[in-house]
């Protein structure tokens, strides 16, 4: 059976979206009590109408399905009252110059990191259209290949070029997008593909790490990475620098696949990575005629996101034409566009795009330059 303290220590890891530090950090878990299988947590919110209740409420079950032994999950919320909040905004402050910035990525922007437990599944078609078309909407999208053996987002963006440096910092290759631009580093920038494949554990590691510490993504609001299958070193090494990020897991339709497409969202659980939906890729298309086709079987991202808890944020059908640079598809047109309006709308929007705590925290603090 589980103790509190597992409990306490389970729910450190579970973040409050806006301010970025752990809840149980920030004081916000009250009264934890565990009955056998069964899991009560009081959480302290900054307001009654916290539109990040729902998702804070959501992390805290999921943090506490993942604990063994556990299967049943309440969760109480309630307000805190003026001391508590100032007690808050004193501890987040702490935080926040505890764990000062590694990177250059804006502390509002989104990062987006694509997973699955396995190749082939479209990962880099799914990371470069949702990155279009984030960027088609305005907005700078920072893209980060992960996959140091197999990157392919040069060529799936049709960007190529030299990486130059400024201050001591990698400047991602930029593209522009009507309004918006994609900035993208890859292994495939800097490096032929002979080189790359004799790299090994460490230097792959370090390779990531500088891609995210020393490279300048100041400016982006959206970060999207691609990542190689598996739940490797890459994805540890991820995981350890930007806690903050939040994992797709796509998936193709064949109910055996999302076996595997758990496992990079165990991985998710275990190292403290938020699982903010699945895609479903290469799924059923409906000919002309009516027939339809399902190559690789139905249902399985919809089961693997009732498992998961999580949303099933789209189901991309199988388009030749998605994978092919610079060309149109009514695929990445509808769907991808459907996709990432949902994301700016509810799944990860930008933080301050709807806030309680990031803005009580500027409130506060305004009122406190002010007396
Ligand atoms: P991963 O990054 O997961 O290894 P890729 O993005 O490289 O997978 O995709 C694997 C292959 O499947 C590529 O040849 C790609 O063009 C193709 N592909 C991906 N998604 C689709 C789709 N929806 N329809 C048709 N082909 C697709
Ligand atoms: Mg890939």
């Amino acid at each position: 059976m589980n103790t509190e303290a597992a409990v306490r220590e389970c729910l450190a890891g579970v973040l409050d979206p806006e301010l970025g530090a752990s809840i149980v950090d920030l004081g916000m878990v009250g009264a934890v009590r565990v009955d056998g299988p069964r899991v009560e947590v009081e959480v302290a919110l900054t307001t009654v109408g916290c539109p990040l209740r729902a998702q804070i409420e959501r992390d805290v079950v999921g943090a506490l399905r993942g604990l063994e032994g556990v299967s049943d999950v309440a969760v109480t919320t309630s307000v805190m009252d003026a001391t508590a909040k100032r007690e808050l905004l004193s501890r987040a402050r702490l935080l926040a110059r505890e764990s000062a910035p590694t990177t250059t990525i804006p502390a509002h922007a989104p990062i987006l990191m694509i997973a699955s437990g396995k190749g082939g599944v479209g990962k880099s078609v799914v990371a470069a259209r949702v990155a279009s078309a984030l960027a088609a909407r305005g907005l700078t999208v920072g893209v980060l290949d992960a996959d140091i053996w197999g990157f392919s987002l040069a060529r799936l963006l049709g960007i190529e070029g030299e990486v130059t440096a400024r201050n001591g910092r990698m400047i991602p290759l930029e593209k522009r997008l009507g309004e918006g631009a994609i900035r993208l580093l890859s292994m495939g920038l800097l490096a032929d593909e002979d080189q790359a494949l004799l790299w090994r554990g460490l230097v792959v590691q370090k390779a990531v790490a500088q891609f995210i510490e020393d490279a300048d993504w100041s400016g982006c609001d959206y970060v999207v990475i691609d990542t190689p299958p598996g739940t490797g070193d890459i994805a540890m090494t991820l995981a350890r620098l930007l806690p903050r990020m939040g994992q797709i897991v796509v998936t193709t339709p064949d109910p055996g696949a999302t076996r595997v497409a758990a496992r990079a969202a165990d991985f998710a659980r275990k190292s403290h990575v938020r699982v903010l939906g699945v895609i479903e890729n290469m799924s059923a298309v409906t000919a002309p005629d009516g027939t339809r086709y399902a190559p690789f079987g139905e249902g399985g991202g919809r089961d693997l996101a009732e498992n998961l808890a999580v949303p099933l944020l789209a189901q991309i059908p199988l388009d030749g034409a998605l994978a092919r640079v610079g060309e149109d598809s009514v695929v990445a047109r509808t769907v991808f566009d459907e996709l990432a309006e949902r994301l700016i709308s509810d799944v990860a929007p930008p933080l301050g795009a709807r806030g309680c705590s990031a803005r009580l925290l500027e409130t506060l603090e305004a009122a406190t330059r002010e007396s």
